[in-house]
């Protein structure tokens, strides 16, 4: 009830939520006490959390933040929803997001911008803006989000939190609204390293319904947080800290490295060479992948249909012209075209193959290191509308967070201080299925 009431008093200014839950909510907690009561134990029996509006929830209103969507309630949970449910989260509602998880500013919302509640005049990022505001602004302990390119991460850095993309794999997909398949991951953000390991461990885990799920044992996150780090290699990739990273945020990064090595860490300068192609080969794939993902969305079979269409044709048309934002059909005209004939081996192909070499990188590199640690972002949060008409800007912004996603390894960022007041995040990026590792140093460092 506190919650609710802190959501009811500011919630106006930041627009972090596109649903509020309440009875929900409050029969949930009911349920979590009676749990408790019955002798129950678990550190999520109760928890207050809120679900990025893309995650289906059964008879709640899962709208991607789109047009198309603000009809469309599921008929079922998504796996993830399901199993936070199962463990005693109490979730007070749907969290606002880039329309259909498209940006990094949350500023293509069709329910409006976020805020940024370290300075109500920027952005909080994007596209899981709404889970970052909400906790930042503390009307949430934690939320889940999805990352297809960093849409975990640059929100948690922008806005002082601890964000993580598990592995590709790790985290169900069903039920979760599909971006670009081959990138999508669900993932935890909350205030500390800590927080996250709980939720990602009652997040994670094989998912019949989910063909793409690793079958894999979840380890147990919690147990990782206290191992000392002496030893443990931290790999400095040179890419990451040339032109385009804000000096300041650097010299931020330097610090978080010089607390490291006195916890025993030490410390090698490596180089991931194709960083330099990941934003042209995300920028084909990830739109090549939604326009067919987002074919679904037609006028027939759920969202927005246009009024009285004279035949099939038009009923498409309009339904898609009227329904999908700006963002949306400038991704799905990019990947229809990347994916057409003709075009298909010049972009598509060569993208891929971009991707085959970005994961190599990252194989020969954890030869050499235990982890990647570089900035989350080259720049603090920016000022709502200042990238909104230049999309390559705000593409940019991704440089540091898509290669994780392109090679479907996990990353974590967490908070690294501030520049003139706003909060920057510092990343890091391990082997596959090495959340434990990501978690423990974050924990040991927070
Ligand atoms: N900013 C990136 C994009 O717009 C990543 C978004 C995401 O991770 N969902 O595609």
């Amino acid at each position: 009830r506190s919650l609710l009431g802190r959501i009811q008093q500011l919630d106006p200014q930041l627009n972090s939520f596109i649903t509020v839950t309440e009875a929900q909510a409050l029969a949930q907690a009911k349920a979590a006490d009676a749990r408790r009561a019955a002798g129950e134990t678990g550190a999520l029996l109760g928890a207050p959390i809120a679900h990025k509006d893309l995650f289906c929830t059964q008879g709640v209103r899962t709208s991607c933040a789109s047009k198309m969507l603000d009809n469309f309630i599921a008929p079922y949970n998504a796996t993830v929803v399901e199993k936070l449910a199962a463990v005693g989260c109490v979730s007070l509602g749907k969290l606002n997001m880039d329309e259909f998880a498209m940006g990094s500013a949350n500023e293509s919302s069709h329910y409006g911008p976020v805020k940024n509640p370290w300075d109500l005049t920027r952005v909080p990022g994007g596209s899981s803006g709404g889970s970052a505001a909400a906790i930042a602004a503390r009307l949430i302990p934690a939320a889940t989000g999805s990352d297809t390119g960093g849409s975990i991460r640059q929100p948690a850095a922008l806005t002082n939190l601890t964000g993580l993309k598990p592995t590709y794999g790790r985290v169900s997909r069903w039920g979760m609204i599909a971006y670009a398949s081959s990138l999508d991951q669900g993932g935890p953000l909350a205030r500390t390293a800590e927080d996250c390991a709980l939720l990602l461990g009652s997040m994670a885990g094989f998912d019949p319904k989910d063909s793409t799920s690793v079958d894999q044992p979840v380890d147990d996150y919690l147990a990782s947080l206290n191992q000392p780090l002496s030893g443990l290699r931290v790999g400095l990739p040179k890419e990451y800290f040339g032109a385009g990273l804000d000096s300041r945020i650097g010299a931020a990064i330097l610090a978080v490295v010089e607390e490291l090595k006195k916890l025993g860490a030490t410390v090698k300068d490596i180089s991931l060479p194709n960083l330099q192609h990941a934003i042209p080969a995300y920028y084909v794939i990830a739109p090549a992948e939604a326009s067919s993902n987002l074919s679904r969305f037609d006028g027939v079979r759920y969202g927005h249909r246009c009024d009285s269409p004279v035949n099939l044709e038009d009923l498409y048309k309009r339904s898609r012209a009227e329904g999908f934002g700006a963002e949306v059909k400038r991704r799905i005209m990019v990947g229809t075209y990347a994916l057409s004939a003709g075009y298909y081996d010049a972009y598509y192909i060569k993208a891929q193959k971009i991707r085959r070499l970005i994961k190599n990188d990252f194989v020969s590199a954890f030869n050499e290191v235990d982890v990647i640690l570089g900035p989350t972002t080259p720049n603090p949060a920016w000022k709502l509308g200042e990238k909104s008409s230049d999309p390559v800007a705000a593409y940019l912004e991704d440089i540091y967070t898509i290669t994780a996603n392109l090679a479907g390894i996990p990353g974590l960022s967490m908070p690294a201080g501030f520049v003139d007041g706003l909060p920057v995040g510092v990343q890091l990026l391990a082997p596959y299925f090495q959340e434990g590792r990501l978690l423990n140093v974050a924990h040991q460092y927070q």
